[in-house]
C-alpha cells in the first residue's frame, strides 16, 4: 500500500491526467498522475498494489494464529499436564469394547457440553481399574476444552498437591498454602489425579486439604474432575463424607473403567 495511493477517480485532486506506464512484472497499466505539493505524485501498477495488500492481510492472519497459539501455549503451561499425556486427545483413545466405547462417550459428550457443565459445576468421577485410560481421557477433555472454548484447566495428582503445601510449610518457598489452594480453585477445570492411591486411611491433612479444595471449587460453581483406580464404593473412605457430598451436587456423573488393563497392548 505504500507505493500506491488507491484514489476513486470521482476524489481525483483537479488537474490529474492519466498517462500509460508499463510494470516489469504486470505489462501495461494507466497511470494516474496529480499535482501534490508542487510535485506530481504518480500512481503505482495496481496488480503490484493488489499483491501488497495480500501480502499485509496474509500477515496479519499469521500474526492472529500466532496470538491464539500463544495463548493456548500459556494455558497448556499452566495447565501442568505430565509430559506423557499433553498429547491425549479424544480421539486418541482406542475404543473397541462397548464399555470402552461408552465412557469415551461419556468423555466426549462432557467437553462438548462443558460450557453448560460449567454453569452448574457437574463434576465427573472416573473411577475404576488401573490401566484403562482414565488420565488419558481426563487429560484429553482438559486438553479440548482449552483449544475450542476460553476456559482454562488444571491437572494435577493429590500426591503432588499435598507435597507442595507441606513445602510450603517448611521453608520460604515461592508460594503460600492459600495461594496454591487458590490455584487449584480459579482454573475452569481441576482434574485430580490418583485419588486413594496409598492403601492406607487418608490422614486428617490430607481430607483437609481435599475438602479445602473440593469444597472451594464447589462454592465457585466449578467442576472437578476425579480420577481414582477406586471404586464409587471405597471412595468416601479415602476422600471422606463430606467431599463425595459436594460432588453429589449438581448431579455428578460417574463412569466406570472395569476392564482389564490396556497397557501393554498399546505397543511398549
Ligand atoms: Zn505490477
Amino acid at each position: 500500500m505504500r507505493s500506491e495511493p488507491v484514489i476513486p477517480n470521482a476524489e481525483l485532486p483537479p488537474g490529474t491526467r492519466i498517462q500509460p506506464a508499463e510494470c516489469e512484472t504486470h505489462g501495461a497499466y494507466e497511470q494516474k498522475v496529480f499535482p501534490l505539493l508542487g510535485k506530481e505524485l504518480k500512481s503505482g501498477c495496481p496488480e503490484c498494489g493488489r499483491k501488497i495488500r495480500e501480502e499485509a492481510e496474509e500477515a496479519e492472519r499469521a500474526n492472529k494464529a500466532m496470538e491464539l497459539h500463544m495463548a493456548m501455549e500459556r494455558k497448556l503451561g499452566a495447565a501442568l499436564i505430565p509430559k506423557r499425556f499433553v498429547s491425549k486427545t479424544l480421539d486418541g483413545y482406542v475404543a473397541t469394547t462397548l464399555e470402552q466405547r461408552k465412557a469415551l462417550n461419556t468423555c466426549r459428550r462432557y467437553a462438548a457440553e462443558f460450557l453448560q457443565i460449567a454453569e452448574s459445576g457437574r463434576c465427573l468421577l472416573l473411577l475404576g481399574k488401573p490401566g484403562t485410560g482414565k488420565t488419558h481421557l481426563s487429560v484429553a477433555i482438559a486438553n479440548e476444552i482449552m483449544a475450542t472454548t476460553t476456559a482454562t484447566a488444571v491437572y494435577r495428582t493429590v500426591g503432588a498437591i499435598l507435597q507442595s503445601i507441606r513445602a510450603s510449610y517448611d521453608r520460604a518457598t515461592e508460594q503460600t498454602e492459600s495461594q496454591i489452594l487458590s490455584s487449584l480453585i480459579s482454573p475452569s477445570l481441576l482434574i485430580l489425579d490418583e485419588i486413594g492411591v496409598s492403601k492406607e486411611k487418608p490422614s486428617d491433612f490430607e481430607l483437609t486439604t481435599l475438602f479445602a479444595i473440593i469444597n472451594g471449587r464447589y462454592e465457585e460453581q466449578r467442576p472437578t474432575i476425579i480420577v481414582s483406580n477406586l471404586s464409587a464404593q471405597a471412595l468416601p473412605d479415602a476422600i471422606g463424607e463430606r467431599c463425595v457430598d459436594r460432588l453429589r451436587e449438581g448431579g455428578v456423573i460417574v463412569q466406570p473403567f472395569e476392564w482389564e488393563s490396556q497397557r501393554g497392548k498399546e505397543g511398549f
